[in-house]
């Protein structure tokens, strides 16, 4: 093969054939969180051939941050550059045929046309984020997106991939009590415009931060190179199915991978959920 008939894309147009590539080079994804888990998702979806990124953080890359996330730099601690900048800047370098679009914000604060994408992963160790995103999602003109939820404890991570409103929700699994604390917390917030969160450092391994970014991109690649033939043929491609309402959770310390599905739950602590239909 000539180097002019290579590109950067000939190894993912084999994967998956013309028609599902230009699928993918079609989709739009907004992430939102752009630390050690998000980051490397837009890196992989940037490198898939994705056409259109969105990405959404308000925080500055510190030093704790570069133990993990390949495009934090030394030029990032030392401007203090926002991630999403930082995370822009090097996707240009990988990828520059993939549109970013970024908003350094709360997703709360972002404009309205972040909404408008073929799916959604959520990779923020915040669970009023997850709240926000999925009250969102449950509204009528956002029903039927994807979102995939990334989360990481010590040694495992986990992904889901719902679509609330038809599949349990983020929230069907969060017990009332813990529910209602939150809630509690964001009236005292409201009430009090010098409330700052505590913020807890938790420990944190980058190959545990990358492997949640392999599985969340890995459901988002399926799901956005997959929908369109779905669509056509009634079907998703065979062996590459996105895990529809499960959950996947790795463990790198036992390496013990299990999947399952997460049940709807008609007491969930979402009004929405409970009362929106199949
Ligand atoms: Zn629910």
């Amino acid at each position: 093969m000539t180097e002019e008939k290579e590109d950067r894309h000939d190894r993912t147009r084999l994967f998956f054939g013309e028609r599902r590539f230009m699928d993918l080079a079609e989709s739009r994804v907004l992430v939102v969180g752009a630390g050690a888990v998000g980051s490397e998702v837009i890196c992989r979806l940037a490198r898939v051939g994705v056409g259109e990124l969105v990405l959404v953080d308000p925080d500055r890359v510190e030093a704790s941050n570069l133990n993990r996330g390949s495009f934090f730099d030394r030029h990032a601690l030392e401007t203090a550059e926002y991630k999403v900048d930082c995370v822009a800047r090097g996707v240009a370098q990988i990828a520059p045929e993939s549109e970013v679009e970024i908003h350094a914000a709360p997703i709360e604060e972002a404009p309205e046309r972040v909404w408008s994408v073929d799916g959604i992963v959520l990779a923020v160790d915040d669970n009023r984020a997850r709240q926000y995103v999925n009250t969102r999602l449950l509204g009528e003109e956002n029903l039927n997106i994807p979102v995939i939820n990334a989360a990481i404890g010590r040694t495992f991570c986990e992904v889901q991939l719902l679509i609330p409103g038809k599949t349990a929700c983020l929230l069907c699994l969060w017990g009332e009590r813990y529910h209602d604390s939150l809630m509690k917390e964001r009236v005292r917030e409201a009430c009090n415009p010098f409330f700052e969160r505590a913020r807890e450092s938790f420990p944190a391994l980058g190959v545990v931060g990358s492997m949640a970014a392999d599985l969340a991109a890995t459901e988002a690649i399926k799901w956005l190179s997959g929908s369109s033939s779905r669509e056509r043929e009634g079907k998703w491609p065979e062996g590459f199915e996105p895990a529809i309402g499960e959950s996947i959770r790795f463990d790198l310390g036992t390496y013990v991978c299990r999947r399952g599905p997460i049940l709807r739950n008609p007491r969930c602590v979402e009004i929405f959920c409970r009362s929106s239909r199949d």
